[in-house]
Formats: C-alpha cells, sequence, structure tokens
C-alpha cells in the first residue's frame, strides 16, 4: 500500500506552532540565573531558540537568540540580564521557520510603559486579529501570534494595566499560557479551557511559574498550585492576586501532554503525575490487546514508561532493545550518498543480541504519518533479527490534527485519519499493530471530561472563526 502525503492549500497556512516552554521568577536575586535553569529543563519543549527578559525595576533587558539553552546563555550574556524579575522562553522547531524574529520574549513599548509576552500555545483567530490590525495600521516585526497580543494590549482604552491584558486576552480565542514582564511585576494567563499547562512554584522569597513543574526540582522550588483556566495571577510587591480575566465555560487540558509531549518527571494538570500515566496506559494496552512475545521494548524516551506498564501487566520481560542517540543536533549533516532509513538509523540502533530471533513487543507513544514506525518495524526484523515484531501504540489513532498547540501535520498527512488498523499495520509490516483504544485512555486519566481529545475523536473544544485556517481544514479536508 502506498500512502501519499499530500499538500493542501490549508497546508500551507499551517507553519507556525506555538509548541514551546514557558518559565518565570518574581523576586530573586538571581532571576535570570534561576530562569535559566528553568528553561534549561523545559529545553525538551522547544529546541529552535530562547530568550529571557529580566527587570531591574526600571527597565526591561533582554537576551534571546536561536538554539539550544546551555548554547545561548554563558555567564556574561545573563550578566546582561540584572534584576530580580524574569520570564523565558523555548521556542519549539518548525517548519515554517520563522528565525531569530519569533524567539521569545517578546518585548515592547507602550503607553503604560514596558512589556514583555512569553506564549506557549496556539491562538485560533491570530490571523484575523492581524487582518484587522493591519488594516488599521499595525506593524508586525514577527509572524508569532504572540505579537497579535501585545499589540491588542497597547490599543486597549483602559489605563490599568491589568484591565488591558484581559481586554487583549479575551479579543483572542485558542490555547495560551502566557507570561507578561512589566518593570515591577510577573503576570501570568491561561486561557479560558486551560489547554496548556502553567504552575505556579514558591523558592526562598519569590515566586517561579512554569510549563511544567519539572522546572522546579532543578530550582528547589516548590509547587505551590496550578493556574486556573481564565485566571490571572499578577505577582508584586502586594504578593499574589487572582483575578477572573476569562469566562470558563468547560476545561480543556491536553491530553497529549501525557501521551508525549511533557517529561515524565512533571506533574501538570492538578498535579497528576506524567509517569503514573503513562505506564497506566501501558497497562491498559497490555489489557486490551495482550500478544505472545518473548520481549516488551519501548521506542525511546517517549515509550519508555508505558512499555514498563505493557510488560507488568503482560508479565513479558522489559528490556531496552532500542539505543537512542542523545547528542543529534540541529547542524547534523546527512552524507549525500543516500543509506537506507538514515533518519531513523542516526537517532535509534537496535540491541542485535536481545532481539534475535525474539518475538517482540514494540511500545511507542502515537503513530503520526507512520514513517517512523514502519522504519523502526524493519530495523527490528532487519538489523535485530527478531521473529516477530508487535506494534503496541499507547494512545488511540491520531485523526485530527491540533489546533491549540501541538506540532500535528495536516488531516491528510496523519495516516489514521483515512486508513483502518489493519491498513496500516501492512503499510508497517508489523505482525500485529494495536492502538490504546480512546475508552481504555480515559478511564486512566482522573477527571477525563476535562480533557481535550480532539487529536483522536475530532471533537475541538474551541470554536474557529469561519474563514480561519482550521476551519478550512476541517471543511475541506
Ligand atoms: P510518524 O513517523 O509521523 O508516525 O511519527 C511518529 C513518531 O513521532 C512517534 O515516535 C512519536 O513519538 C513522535 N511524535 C508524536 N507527536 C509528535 C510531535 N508533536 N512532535 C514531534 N514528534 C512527535
Amino acid at each position: 500500500m502506498k500512502i501519499k502525503s499530500c499538500r493542501t492549500p490549508a497546508a500551507f497556512f499551517h507553519d507556525i506552532h506555538e509548541e514551546c516552554g514557558v518559565f518565570g521568577v518574581y523576586n530573586h536575586p538571581e532571576a535570570a540565573n534561576l530562569t535559566y535553569l528553568g528553561l534549561y529543563a523545559l529545553q525538551h519543549r522547544g529546541q529552535e531558540g530562547a530568550g529571557i527578559c529580566s527587570s531591574d525595576g526600571k527597565h526591561l533587558h533582554i537576551e534571546k537568540s536561536m538554539g539550544l539553552v546551555a548554547d545561548i546563555f554563558n555567564e556574561k550574556r545573563l550578566k546582561r540580564l540584572p534584576g530580580s524579575i524574569a520570564i523565558g522562553h523555548n521556542r519549539y522547531s518548525t517548519a515554517g521557520g520563522g528565525g531569530l524574529k519569533n524567539v521569545q520574549p517578546l518585548l515592547a513599548n507602550y503607553a503604560l510603559g514596558s512589556i514583555a509576552i512569553a506564549h506557549n500555545g496556539n491562538l485560533v483567530n491570530a490571523e484575523q486579529r492581524k487582518r484587522e490590525l493591519e488594516a488599521e495600521g499595525a506593524i508586525f516585526q514577527s509572524t508569532s501570534d504572540s505579537e497579535v497580543i501585545l499589540h491588542l494590549i497597547a490599543r486597549a482604552r483602559s489605563e490599568n494595566p491589568y484591565e488591558r491584558i484581559a481586554e487583549a486576552v479575551r479579543n483572542v480565542s485558542g490555547a495560551f499560557s502566557l507570561l507578561f514582564l512589566r518593570e515591577n511585576e510577573l503576570i501570568a494567563v491561561r486561557d479560558a479551557f486551560g489547554v496548556r499547562p502553567l504552575s505556579i512554584g514558591k523558592v526562598d522569597d519569590g515566586y517561579v511559574v512554569a510549563s511544567e513543574t519539572c522546572a522546579f526540582d532543578l530550582i528547589g522550588a516548590e509547587y505551590v498550585r496550578d493556574v486556573e483556566p481564565g485566571e490571572m495571577v499578577i505577582i508584586n510587591e502586594q504578593g499574589l492576586h487572582s483575578h477572573k480575566a476569562l469566562h470558563s465555560p468547560r476545561r480543556a487540558f491536553c491530553v497529549f501532554e501525557f501521551i508525549y509531549f511533557a517529561r515524565p518527571d512533571s506533574y501538570l494538570f492538578n498535579h497528576t503525575c506524567v509517569n503514573t500515566m503513562r505506564k497506566e496506559m501501558g497497562r491498559q494496552l497490555a489489557r486490551e490487546s495482550m500478544v505472545d512475545a518473548d520481549v516488551v521494548i519501548p521506542v525511546p524516551d517517549s515509550g519508555v514508561p508505558a512499555a514498563i506498564g505493557f510488560s507488568e501487566t503482560s508479565r513479558i520481560p522489559f528490556d531496552f532493545g532500542l539505543i537512542r542517540n542523545h547528542y543529534i543536533g540541529r547542524t547534523f549533516i546527512e552524507p549525500k550518498q543516500s543509506i537506507r532509513h538514515f533518519g531513523v538509523k542516526i537517532k535509534l540502533n537496535p540491541v542485535r543480541d536481545l532481539l534475535q530471533g525474539k518475538r517482540v513487543v514494540v511500545v511507542d507513544d502515537s503513530i503520526v504519518r507512520g514513517t517512523t514506525s514502519k522504519k523502526i518495524v524493519k530495523m527490528i526484523r532487519e538489523v535485530g533479527g527478531a521473529k516477530e515484531v508487535h506494534m503496541r501504540i499507547c494512545s488511540p489513532p491520531t485523526v485530527g490534527p491540533c489546533f491549540y498547540g501541538i506540532d500535528t501535520p495536516t488531516r491528510q498527512e496523519l495516516i489514521a485519519s483515512s486508513h483502518m488498523t489493519e491498513e496500516i499495520r501492512k503499510y508497517i509490516t508489523a505482525n500485529s499493530l494495536a492502538y490504546l483504544s480512546l475508552g481504555g485512555l480515559k478511564s486512566i486519566i482522573p477527571h477525563s471530561g476535562d480533557y481535550c481529545t480532539a487529536c483522536f475523536d475530532n471533537k475541538y473544544p474551541i470554536t474557529f472563526p469561519k474563514d480561519s485556517k482550521e476551519q478550512l481544514e476541517l471543511v475541506f479536508p
């Protein structure tokens, strides 16, 4: 079976994804250094570029570049970020690029002083708002959604800075976990549905806010609570204050954060452990689709906790049958002469001694286009010498693209949107293939009704403007 990947007109809009990590600190003598460490812990959320903006109480200072956190910042650069308040951002690499101009935080001056923004998530009406703003004379410096929010703040009429932010976020729709830095305060806002995570922690006499709690562990901060959906949290000299910025009709936490995106040592969405969730998904998958086999191996790293869970429940021994090279940089040069399956080979290599002649269960978190699974199955069979390869996927079939910040291709490119499991099995050449059922997934996650599962059931909790790229893709898939 040949699976074609085609790009629709809608796909051309589909170039900016805001799948990122944010970190902020208030009232700490080493604000920039702490932000650097926080971003380092959140590096998995974005590797295209990173930045930090600090405040010395009077002025905001910013440093940002393309690349990885540890390569961007050195002592000299961090010294250029004085003050006890700071925010930082890791940007996810995107197909459409955007380069340095899209690296955040974005800093602007407006009627009430200076303001910097760091944004995780994706707005669904950014195009429309941008067109309206441009028609009124606004000039944009980036192609990022986040700049729209800055313009809306600058144009809001209120003299009250918080009212301005509230007015701006009421004018946009989509997923956003936002951090704002002003001269004397840190402000955190989460969209009405709480799609992307955002947690508050305490460190010494200060506060920290981060996309994931793994960033708190590194700096010795203690988890306090999540920023609630629709909430604006203001942290300044008067302490921490909560305001309701947006009416929250329901929650729609992103289930894919648990499946793939977040680090397993993080606690998300009201402090639920990612590792525990992934392990339970593996257990449930084993209950749903047992198979006679000799060894269970994960596709590292995201498949590891689920494979352990699968092994525990199925009582099939667990082992690391695929070894991952952790040092593949963005600058890696592929040889001109084509080497078969190079893309996967450079990342993963099978342990022959472990797999030779065995019936192998391979656990991965998801199948998107199907190309990775196909190459992995081939590699395990041809290089590893496995007798049978049984693919087990720890999520339901991915049938819908994400418009709220997870980097997924268009619907046509999602293999499960147009092919049955048996067809996909044939395509990836596995002896068997099974996905976790949606019911099974929901049975594991506490308060599963509070989650967005659009990628698995096409039920999009946040509606799209009629002429938006999202709506186009849904109507003309
Ligand atoms: P594919 O070859 O397109 O089927 O990709 C499947 C692989 O991509 C799986 O091994 C996943 O771990 C990984 N994956 C799933 N979602 C994402 C994402 N949003 N960004 C990067 N990798 C992903």
